[in-house]
């Protein structure tokens, strides 16, 4: 599970999906091979050594993302939740994503991953293993149809809500500085989707709910607790990121959290700027590893999703922070359980083996 002497990276989160979404949909899907604008695709991954992760199938609110961006590089913001996107917009754009997922796996490009092992062969074989992730569960009906049809085309893994109101529950704004408390938490129906994700085997994502709904899937939940991508709000005091409370309850379920490349979760002035040194990426680790221990943290980039530090550029860039984790002493077993080891450690154990 090597891209010549280094680990390859298994990671908790990508947005290429949507990205292929907006630009050419199924028919331009080819993209991915051969290189688009962005940061995952054939190319990029070969040079980089990423070797797959959870590919998100994700619903955007209408509104342009450029300025909530924008309102995220100032010194402090409070993006409010977008309005509640309607079932049967939210489907059709999951159908089209998953369709998309389908013709790469057609294509060659990846394989969609229902098991750990599945997961190791492919690392073993160079071929990106792919895991069908929703972020947002607005696509899913109160009577989980919809769960049941997306579990047999490959689902392993589901956020209740994006940073949005569904069915489930509420969500956590984008707000700096701001503790992760911001609201309600799980809905009945949310507290019905955690049973029927531990009875199916479904990782249930904490990334973007807040803290009483974190606490209600602590609660609920018979699973390991996860975080897929999100980071330490000791050092960036963001309301997307985890208070070592969270960390502890996350450590004690021997879960765990990958680690969220967008600039504003990793700042500690919570602002979207890309000048950011890859050592404020191992801050955020040190602090994840001094609550979780070794094998709880991972890496969730949020690659085609958000601003990355300026260093990394997309998943070509992926070796300088393998490097920069080789010159803060992680020994190489560390690396390779940052790198992949602990993802496949968890999902054997949320999944079964
Ligand atoms: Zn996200």
């Amino acid at each position: 599970m090597t891209s010549g002497a280094q680990p390859l990276v298994f990671d908790g989160h990508n947005d290429v999906l949507l990205q292929l979404s907006r630009t050419g949909g199924v028919a331009g899907a080819e993209v991915f091979q051969t290189g688009r604008e962005g940061h995952i695709d054939i190319p990029r991954a070969t040079a980089g050594g990423f070797g797959g992760g959870f590919f998100a199938v994700f619903a955007p609110s209408p509104g342009n993302k450029a300025t909530r961006h924008a309102e995220m590089a100032k010194p402090s913001y409070d993006v409010p939740l977008p309005a509640p996107i309607p079932q049967p917009q939210a489907l059709a754009e999951a159908m089209r994503q998953v369709a998309i997922l389908n013709r790469l796996e057609t294509l060659g490009a990846l394989k969609i991953c229902r098991t750990a092992a599945e997961i190791r062969a492919c690392l073993d074989a160079g071929t990106i293993a792919a895991i069908l992730h929703v972020e947002g569960a607005e696509a899913i009906d109160p009577d989980f149809h919809v769960l049941d049809v997306l579990y047999r085309a490959g689902l392993r893994s589901i956020g209740p809500v994006w940073s949005r109101p569904t069915i489930f529950g509420h969500g956590v704004p984008f707000r700096y500085p701001s503790s992760p408390d911001t609201g309600p938490g799980l809905t009945d129906h949310g507290l019905r989707l955690v049973e029927r994700c531990n009875e199916m085997g479904i990782l249930i994502d904490l990334s973007h709910l807040n803290e009483a709904g974190f606490w209600d899937v602590a609660r609920a939940s018979n699973a390991p607790l996860v975080a897929t991508h999100s980071n330490a709000h000791a050092i960036c005091p963001h309301s997307r990121n985890l208070s070592d409370n969270q960390l502890r309850a996350i450590a004690d379920s021997d879960g765990m959290v990958g680690l969220n490349f967008a600039v504003a979760f990793l700042r500690d002035d919570g602002r979207m700027i890309d000048d950011v040194p890859l050592g404020q990426m191992l801050r955020h680790i040190d602090h994840l590893l001094g609550i979780l221990g070794e094998d709880r943290v991972g890496l969730g980039s949020d690659f085609d999703g958000a601003t990355v530090p300026k260093e990394l550029d997309s998943a070509a860039g992926l070796p300088k922070l393998r490097r920069a984790m080789a010159e803060h002493q992680y020994g190489e077993a560390l690396i390779e359980k940052l790198c992949h080891g602990n993802w496949l450690r968890v999902l054997e154990k949320t999944w079964g083996a």
